[in-house]
């Protein structure tokens, strides 16, 4: 292959080489097939080259699959329960933090920590009181209601 990068190489023979791999795989006209051969047996060094290249076709042909062990391929069913192991994660992690909030503000509400001294219990912060923990209650049942549903899903698949 050392001949493709000679400057003193003549074109018929270039011609000749870049023609040599559709000659091997019958690609080339009728006349194109009468030109190569034709040239083929004037220049030895063409000749050798289509040899060599014939020759490591055959090798190729003749050696072993080899199949690797590992695959590279992304399977779909893997993909999706990564996804949905992770949105699982997301949920419960959440859950957990509101879990959390809503009982530290319940803890604080009992021990009357939001109740300014003297205040009355229905007005000031009570009501502002109230509504953290039903909307800390509402969202909790909400991710709960996430999670069970995304588990659902996954045992159906
Ligand atoms: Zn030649």
């Amino acid at each position: 292959m050392k001949t493709w990068f000679n400057p003193f190489i003549k074109s018929e023979c270039l011609r000749t080489r870049a023609r040599l791999t559709s000659y091997l795989d019958c690609e080339l006209s009728d006349k194109e097939q009468q030109e190569l051969k034709l040239h083929l047996k004037s220049c030895q060094s063409c000749c050798e080259e289509y040899n060599s290249l014939r020759q490591t076709i055959s090798l190729l042909q003749h050696m072993p699959e080899i199949r690797s062990e590992h695959t590279f391929r992304i399977d779909e069913k893997n993909v999706t329960k990564k996804t949905c192991d992770r949105k699982l994660l997301i949920l419960s992690r959440t859950a957990a933090v509101v879990a959390i909030i809503l009982v530290l503000v319940c803890i604080g509400d009992l021990g009357h920590l939001f109740t300014p001294t003297g205040d009355s219990p229905l007005g000031g912060q009570f009501w502002l009181v109230r509504g953290v923990e039903l909307g800390l209650l509402v969202a909790l049942i909400v991710l709960i209601s996430c999670i069970l549903v995304e588990l659902h899903r996954q045992r159906k698949r």
